[in-house]
């Protein structure tokens, strides 16, 4: 809903919402998935268990909040400093 009305009114505010919450969406499903595995008993391939698989789960959902933890910086640097564009006329 959210990409919907983001593309159609063209805000980055609303796209930029609609990212945070696929975001969050993504790392439910895995956290979720995480859970049930990591309850599950040792085996013959997992002998110390599962329950390793939350923290690798967690690692995995911090890859894309560090990035954009990186990039608001030089988003941020883009506001106060923006570099001119050249443009044309179209004449
Ligand atoms: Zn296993």
């Amino acid at each position: 809903m959210k990409i919907v009305v983001g593309v159609t009114t063209g805000s980055l505010g609303i796209l930029s919402e609609a990212a945070h919450s696929t975001l969050d969406l993504v790392a439910a499903v895995v956290t979720l998935w995480a859970v049930r595995v990591s309850g599950k008993p040792a085996d013959p391939v997992h002998t110390y268990g599962h329950a390793k698989f939350e923290n690798i789960s967690a690692l995995f959902e911090t890859v894309p909040r560090t990035k954009s933890k990186v990039t608001i910086p030089r988003h941020w640097r883009r506001v106060w400093c923006p570099v001119a564009q050249s443009y044309s006329s179209g004449l």
